[in-house]
């Protein structure tokens, strides 16, 4: 049975060429740094970026941790928002790995403001951890994206203090459809950069950890201790050419997907979408409805072939991605009615 999946844009399927690709990859053992197909992957990626180098890492959490691992030392604070990636879904990992703690901005929309920075950032007092690390994420895991002259202002901001920023751009080229620039131009307001090529972009594994020459040298080492260093990983890099050659301008259809999907919700009693807030491929939709049951809810949509997520709080997220037609939206605006 073929599932109209909602669930994320991790789920994408790699494409006919991404298997021709990966059939037909001249390999080599990338820890000897001698696989050609990643040498070319990262080379692309580096300049994608505007940065010097690139490290072809296992996933997004990897790629943000070594990051962390790379920026900081032992018993430093790293600046983080409250409801980021690396700070709700990384399972504490830069406490555990990199022995950090973190200073967590909370504002209501999930931004980092100038005003924050300064308030976290530590002065010199014995009592005090050094502050070693601000990390800003675009698109931010809301579904928004940061405006580049936020991303300009903290970026100068942290440098005033000779603070280091690490940008988790797990779907940067979204942000930069949205913003309709370079990813680049996103990027250049970061001392490294993380984004993923088994999102929207349809490889089946890994993301791009992106930064100066030094930086990627120690990133590299770090990535060994944890047990990342892989051997014929150049079967995956070459998904990954794809992915960036081919799979980028794309990604504007799951933009416009999203904001039909919301639209055709937003028609549906108790049901209501922010449209202002629908601007990568992410779809929040709140639920007002009298003895709702989401996971009752999921699971009759699953029985007519949908996958979603039950929902959070009242709010059911829809990711759109390259294996979501119009017609798949279409399908599932219509199953939602019935079983309401
Ligand atoms: C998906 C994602 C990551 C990385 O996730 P992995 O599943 O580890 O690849 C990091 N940050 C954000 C904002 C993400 O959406």
């Amino acid at each position: 049975m073929r599932y109209v999946d909602l669930r994320s844009d991790t789920v994408t399927l790699p494409t006919e060429e991404m298997r021709q690709a990966m059939y037909e990859a001249v390999v080599g053992d990338d820890v000897y740094e001698d696989d050609p197909t990643v040498i070319k992957l990262e080379k692309l990626a580096a300049e994608m970026m505007g940065k010097e180098a690139a490290l072809f890492v296992a996933s997004g959490t990897m790629g943000n941790q070594i990051a962390i691992m790379s920026h900081t030392k032992l018993g430093d604070e790293i600046i983080a928002g409250a409801n980021c990636h690396i700070v709700q879904h990384e399972v504490g990992a830069a406490a555990r790995l990199s022995g950090v703690s973190y200073a967590l901005v909370d504002n209501p929309d999930n931004r980092i403001y100038r005003e924050d920075v300064l308030k976290k950032i530590r002065v010199e007092d014995i009592h005090y951890p050094e502050t070693g690390l601000l990390c800003l994420e675009n698109a931010l895991s809301d579904g928004t994206v940061v405006p580049l002259e936020d991303m300009k202002e903290l970026y100068e901001t942290a440098h005033e203090y000779k603070i280091p920023v690490h940008l988790d751009g797990a779907r940067i080229f979204n942000a930069a459809i949205y913003l309709k620039v370079k990813a680049k131009e996103i990027a250049k307001y970061a001392d490294s950069v993380m984004f993923c090529i088994s999102k929207g972009l349809c490889s089946p594994v890994g993301s791009l950890l992106c930064g100066s020459e030094e930086f990627i040298r120690k990133a590299r080492k770090m990535r060994k201790i944890l047990g990342g260093g892989m051997r014929q990983a150049g079967f995956l890099a070459a998904c990954g050419i794809i992915s960036l050659e081919k799979m980028i301008d794309r990604l504007k259809e799951d933009h416009d997907n999203a904001k039909y999907l919301a639209s055709k919700l937003n028609e549906i009693e108790g049901f209501s979408v922010d449209l202002d807030k629908v601007q990568i491929n992410m779809v929040f939709c709140n639920v007002e409805k009298e003895n709702f049951d989401f996971e009752d809810f999921a699971r009759k949509l699953f029985e007519k072939g949908i996958k979603t997520n039950p929902g959070y709080e009242g709010v059911i997220r829809f990711v759109t991605n390259k294996d979501v037609s119009r017609e798949d939206i279409d399908y599932t605006i219509k199953c939602i009615k019935e079983i309401l």
